[in-house]
């Protein structure tokens, strides 16, 4: 269960999320939509402690992540608890991030072996068995750079769930693709669905979210306008704020 309470951000006098409140039951999975400048990468951002949260706090599976609480006192974690817990927190950018010098199994194979200390041969069965479920079998060999973008993104979605992470976060994942590239893409997420991944997923592939979102959430100013499932958000929303947002993207 991933928890999301009060959340506030600012950087200087911009105040980028205003009080977000977000709950996800294990299995779940949140479509993200809302106006450039919402704050969705930045709320994806504070999940994973890459940004620090000036109020409000977020757990996974009852952890408080970035801090622990000691008498309802919060302090912050060490750096190397922080990394710990992130292994956890699988994160799929929009420009794959892959490490362009390694082989695509290398990828793989790489934070699996230093980060949860697994023996080589054990990271490298698993990380054959990721990239036949990507439909990329046959691609261990090869580098980044000689993939398509919609085969590199199914790496890097491969590379997180290397780390068995308790959640899958999405930030546009399909964004930086040619058109044709998107529905194998999506088509991998759609699989993780089926098979009860937890993931927040941003994205402005609308027919995506109906599909296969279980909760949409829309927003817009630093705050969570409007959430609820596909066809309430998307078909009959009750905020005029996502009524104008959508009328413009569908
Ligand atoms: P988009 O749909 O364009 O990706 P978004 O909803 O993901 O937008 P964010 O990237 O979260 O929006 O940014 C929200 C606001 O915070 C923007 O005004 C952005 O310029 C600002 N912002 C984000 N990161 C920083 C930073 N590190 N320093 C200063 N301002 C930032
Ligand atoms: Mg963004």
């Amino acid at each position: 269960m991933v928890d999301i309470r009060g959340v506030h951000k600012s950087f200087g006098a911009l105040e980028v999320l205003r009080g977000v409140d977000l709950r996800l039951r294990p299995g779940e999975v949140t479509a993200i939509l809302g106006p450039s400048g919402s704050g969705k990468s930045t709320l994806l951002r504070t999940i994973n402690h890459l940004e620090k949260v000036d109020r409000g706090w977020i757990s996974i599976d009852g952890e408080l992540i970035g801090y622990r609480s000691v008498r309802g006192r919060l302090y912050e974690l060490k750096e190397k608890a922080v990394l710990r817990q992130r292994t956890h927190i699988g994160f799929v950018f929009q420009d794959f991030n892959l490490f362009p010098h390694l082989t695509v199994l290398e990828n793989l194979v790489e934070a699996p072996v230093s980060a949860l200390r697994r023996p080589r041969a054990e990271a490298q069965a698993t990380a054959r068995r990721l990239l036949e479920r990507v439909g990329l079998a046959d691609k261990a060999g090869a580098y980044p750079r000689q993939l398509s973008g919609g085969q590199q993104q199914r790496v890097a979605i491969a590379r997180a769930l290397a780390l068995e992470p308790k959640v899958l976060l999405f930030d546009e994942p399909t964004s930086a693709l040619d058109p044709e590239l998107v529905g194998e893409v999506l088509d991998v997420i759609k699989d993780l669905a089926r098979t009860g991944t937890t993931m927040i997923v941003v994205t402005h592939e609308i027919g995506f979210a109906r599909e296969v979102a279980d909760t949409v959430v829309f927003m817009d100013g630093g705050v969570v306008v409007e959430q609820g499932p596909p066809s309430a958000v998307l078909d009959d929303p009750s905020h005029p704020r996502t009524r104008a947002f959508l009328a413009k993207v569908l």
